[in-house]
């Protein structure tokens, strides 16, 4: 059985202890990856301040480019084996997992070619002064992200950030590290010198925690939970650096009675079916005008009793979810819907010979859900829609905007006016009329408002974020 290594300045080097790798399709263990702590993370951290300081802080932008489009060569060449490692860890069905990597690869390719496009500007001042600015990495990076998508939420923080010239120090998922690793492979195979790319696996509060409150980062990028986003913001406030917050969401679909039913209908149970329901841009409230709510229901209904689940090898509508905690939190909020007499208008089947051992849940339409009900509120993180009826345009933006989240927000109707003033209304960062692109798009700036976190990344957004812009005052007379 494999046993994996953290990689800290160009080598690999072992842990004193590990952590199991499961496969959530059949609950085995497959390996095992190092338990990393505080001196793993400081290890790493010191060999991001050297690169920072030797080769890798004196590499130009446009090497810096070239380098990240050499790895997503490589990542687009090793495609079928990163997509099976993906698929087999998170218990991704194989055709999701081939478009995580296509979407990695896409992040390199587009930073790659972003990397000598930022470039700062001159400000028009007194006479006989020059003013200009200039971006410069902020230094070593620290990046945790989820298990959801690894490898899509490893690309989307860490390409603009090496883009940008820093350093970074990537901490994984406890229960998703392999992508990660095969990454560091793969970015040493691309050239990236010692130092500019780390990966330390373990535990969130361990390794994680260390990650966040190090006096040595200069950023720190979270992807995961509003909680854990809350304590890795306090520990960077103490070292008063910088914080991207990706968190949660409880994104609303907002579909009038004048809307294209049927491809709405396939889009928003795509949305919160793919991966499982484990996106957190999944739009997980369905909210539908009054007068057509039986005929869209019913449509939705439709397509929920036609969706498979089995395991990632056999690459059904969804696989297992990630872990039994996730499994149980998924079925608590089923038992609290059954309990409370919502109804279930429509659940998803267990394809043929499921593999024992695996955590699955059926995909699940619930009607009626009453706005203020907590499934209409909480983040279930599961392949779990809410129905909710609205009266009127007034009515769909109070419904759309009560919830503490804010992340991404679909619009279903053929009226483009009455769907802008929806788009300005609607408290998110994402809007999609008459389409819903749960995370995809690279280019497209990403993020929450509210409790869905702060920062942007996607796009030249993020690569921003990852520098810090300095102005220089030049007095050279009249
Ligand atoms: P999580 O917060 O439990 O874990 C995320 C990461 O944080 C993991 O790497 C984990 O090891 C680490 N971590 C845990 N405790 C830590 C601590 N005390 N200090 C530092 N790091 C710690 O989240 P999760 O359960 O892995 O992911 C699900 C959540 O992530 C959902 O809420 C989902 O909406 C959110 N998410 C958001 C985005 C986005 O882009 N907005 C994308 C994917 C997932």
């Amino acid at each position: 059985m494999d046993v994996h290594q953290n990689y800290i300045a160009g080598r690999w080097v072992a842990s004193r202890a590990t952590l199991p790798v499961i496969n959530p399709s059949d609950g085995a263990k497959t390996a095992e990856i190092a338990r990393g702590g505080a001196g793993e993370i400081d290890a790493a951290v010191a060999s991001g301040q050297t690169a920072m300081a030797g080769v890798w802080g004196k590499t130009d932008a446009a090497s810096r480019g070239r380098l990240l489009a050499k790895l997503a060569e490589l990542i687009r060449r090793d495609s079928e084996k990163l997509a099976r490692m993906e698929s087999e860890d998170v218990g991704k069905p194989m055709t999701q997992a081939r478009n995580d990597v296509a979407v990695c690869a896409r992040y390199f390719e587009y930073y790659g070619g972003a990397a000598d496009k930022v470039h700062g500007d001159t400000i028009p001042f007194q006479s006989g002064f020059s003013v200009m600015t200039f971006y410069e990495p902020h230094g070593v990076t620290g990046h945790i992200v989820p298990w959801n998508y690894p490898l899509q939420m490893t690309g989307r923080s860490v390409a603009p950030s090496l883009a940008m010239g820093n350093a970074i120090v990537l901490k994984p998922a406890e229960d998703t590290s392999l992508t990660a690793l095969a990454m560091a492979k793969l970015a040493e195979e691309a050239g990236f010198p010692p130092g500019a790319f780390n990966v330390v696996t373990g535990l969130g509060e361990e390794a994680g925690a260390a990650l966040a409150a190090h006096p040595g980062i200069g950023h720190i990028s979270f992807t995961g939970s509003r909680e854990v986003g809350v304590l890795v913001q306090a520990a960077a406030a103490k070292n008063t650096i910088p914080v991207t917050l990706e968190l949660g969401g409880k994104s609303p679909q907002v579909v009038f009675s004048d809307a294209d039913f049927d491809d709405a209908s396939a889009t928003i149970v795509r949305g919160i079916s793919q991966n499982a329901g484990q996106t957190c841009s999944a739009g997980s409230r369905v909210l539908i005008e009054d007068s057509v709510y039986d005929r869209f229901t019913g449509a939705l209904a439709e397509r929920f009793r036609a969706l498979r689940v089995g395991s990632a090898s056999q690459d059904l509508d969804l696989g297992p979810v990630v872990n039994p905690t996730q499994q149980t939190r998924i079925e608590s909020y089923l038992d609290i819907a059954r309990k409370d007499g919502l109804p279930i208008l429509a659940e998803g089947s267990f394809g043929t010979n499921l593999p024992a051992g695996g955590f699955y849940v059926k995909p699940t339409l619930i009607g009626d859900v009453p706005p203020d009900h907590r499934l209409a509120q909480e983040e279930i993180f599961g392949p779990v829609l809410v129905a909710i009826r609205f009266r009127d345009e007034a009515d769909a933006i109070r419904i759309a905007n009560n919830t503490s989240y804010g992340l991404a927000a679909g619009i279903w109707s053929s009226d483009l006016g009455r769907s802008m003033r929806l788009a300005h209304k609607i408290q998110s960062g994402q809007v999609f009329v008459n389409n819903y692109g749960a995370g995809g798009g690279v280019e497209l700036p990403f993020g929450g408002v509210k409790g869905s976190g702060h920062g942007r990344e996607k796009g030249f957004e993020a690569l921003y974020g990852f520098g810090s812009l300095k102005t220089v005052v030049l007095k050279h007379g009249a």
